[in-house]
């Protein structure tokens, strides 16, 4: 029988990862099977027992259950530990790893050449996925990175945390530029954008947005003021690679699977 892993969070009907971890088994010849499990909004923990009871071997972790996921783990890597979430488990050894981070700059600096070194970060959102990532840009040598979001106080809790990293409300962007600015709030699954003053991606290089498999009006506004624009599927990838090589100590080739991907 294949070992079982899944994607757990609620909603996951939408996702790209089972399509790219069966791709993943099939070009490395792991004999893996992935599925979706829609948990009940106060039912993860049982959730997961259900799956690890019935001989699963592991879980990629999705919204709204990273910090919940953080909490049952025995034991964590340092990135799980600065982004206070988790979206890999495994089972054997009650590991949980964030994988996020390590996603975003495989994606900046692999799939989209960008260097990292010295560069100003903004980064917009206070959620898990940003927590996931400021750790993961400091390591990767950027000089600053400021937090924005809607909420002040998660932004100033996060920023709080992180020696070279501020907090900043959306208003006081207006006279600020910056290198790279990385959208980590899930504003565009409701086809919004967050509050940027005008100018401020205009000042830019690069526009990201983690939200993919759409055309959000963050994208929308950076290729309006000419800048040049990515959507987060090379991080969906390269953070699904960095899960399968936990689980099964093989890394999978990414860029055939991105290619794949963007041209469905
Ligand atoms: P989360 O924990 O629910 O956080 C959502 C964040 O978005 C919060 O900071 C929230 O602000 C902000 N926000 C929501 N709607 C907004 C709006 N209309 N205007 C301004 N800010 C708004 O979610 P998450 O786990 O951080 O995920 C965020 C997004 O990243 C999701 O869309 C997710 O799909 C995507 N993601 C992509 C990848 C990838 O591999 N590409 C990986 C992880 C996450 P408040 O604090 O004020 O509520």
């Amino acid at each position: 029988m294949s070992d079982r892993y899944a994607l757990i969070g609620n909603p996951v009907a939408h996702s790209k990862s089972p399509a790219i971890h069966a791709e993943f088994a099939r070009a490395t010849g792991q004999d893996v099977e992935y599925g979706l499990i829609e948990a009940r909004l106060d039912g993860f923990a049982e959730a997961v027992e259900q799956f690890r009871r019935s001989g699963g071997k592991g879980l990629n972790v999705t919204l709204p259950f990273k910090e919940e996921a953080f909490r049952v783990c025995l034991h964590l890597t340092e990135r799980a530990r600065a982004a206070r979430a988790v979206n890999t488990l495994r089972f054997e050894d009650e590991f949980g790893d964030n994988t996020d981070g390590i996603g975003l700059i495989r994606d900046l600096q692999q799939h989209l050449g960008v260097a990292l070194k010295g560069k100003a970060l903004l980064v917009l959102g206070a959620g898990g996925a940003a927590r996931g990532v400021v750790g993961a840009l400091l390591e990767a040598g950027v000089a600053r990175v400021s937090i924005a979001n809607r909420t002040a106080a998660r932004a100033e809790a996060l920023a709080a945390r992180f020696p070279a990293v501020r907090a900043c409300a959306y208003e006081a962007l207006h006279a600020e530029a910056f290198d790279i600015v990385v959208n980590a709030t899930s504003a565009g699954l409701a086809d919004e954008a967050p509050p940027l003053p005008a100018g401020l991606l205009e000042r830019a290089a690069l526009a990201y947005d983690m939200v993919y498999g759409r055309d959000t009006p963050f994208l929308r506004a950076a290729r309006a003021a000419g800048v040049r624009a990515s959507d987060g599927l090379g991080m969906l990838v390269e953070q699904a690679a960095e899960s399968f090589f936990l689980w099964r100590g093989v890394r999978p080739a990414t860029r055939p699977v991105l290619e794949k991907l963007r041209g469905a």
